[in-house]
């Protein structure tokens, strides 16, 4: 796989489409992740937003769970956001019930925090390792991430400082939306991850 990498999105429900334009935007080689198969040939891989619980079942039902979480452990740089977070999240908080994480992040994170989808919100961030103009972010019934454990770091916060972005070596979760405000930054920090 020599030249530019080719990053998965997985795409078993939610986002996807958005994801993939911020990613071709960057000039980057995409493919649709549902089966093993597809994820042996990609380089890095996003999780799109969505509904976690449903990306949680469809995961297992594809029998792409345990390949997905065998990717993470060695190493594969993944991009969460939104339910995406949740999906990397070592710990979910208001799971349904039997719902599972891939995990990976060290960090507690509360589904639908933020409300309902009438609570939707734009905010502007504090993200200091993030170069250029603030980061406006879209929160759409966004998860929180309640506390950051020691392995992982804090990526961004609100003003109020809760936690919204987090980063552990090449894994980073958002509780936003950075792919629906074409905001690239992320997505290029994903790519600089890959070795
Ligand atoms: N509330 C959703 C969940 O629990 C996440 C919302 C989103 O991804 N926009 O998965």
């Amino acid at each position: 796989m020599a030249g530019s990498p080719r990053v998965g999105i997985l795409a078993l429900q939610g986002d996807v489409r958005e994801h993939e334009h911020v990613l071709q935007g960057l000039d980057v080689d995409t493919l649709r992740v549902r089966r093993a198969g597809e994820l042996a040939q990609v380089d890095a891989l996003v999780i799109p937003g969505g509904e976690s619980s449903v990306i949680d079942k469809l995961s297992r039902a594809f029998e792409v769970r345990e390949p997905i979480r065998d990717a993470i452990r060695d190493g594969m740089p993944v991009l969460g956001t939104c339910a995406g977070l949740i999906m990397l999240a070592d710990t979910v908080v208001d799971a349904i019930d039997g719902q599972q994480s891939f995990g990976g992040l060290d960090a507690v994170v509360r589904r639908n925090a933020f409300g309902r989808q009438v609570d939707s919100f734009e905010a502007e961030l504090r993200a200091p390792a993030i170069s250029g103009a603030p980061v406006r972010a879209a929160f759409i019934r966004g998860p929180l991430i309640e506390s950051v454990g020691p392995r992982a770091d804090v990526l961004a916060q609100l003003e109020d400082g809760r936690i919204v972005g987090v980063e552990q070596g090449a894994l980073i979760g958002l509780s936003f939306h950075p792919e629906i405000s074409g905001e690239a930054r992320f997505h290029r920090r994903l790519l600089a991850a890959v070795g």
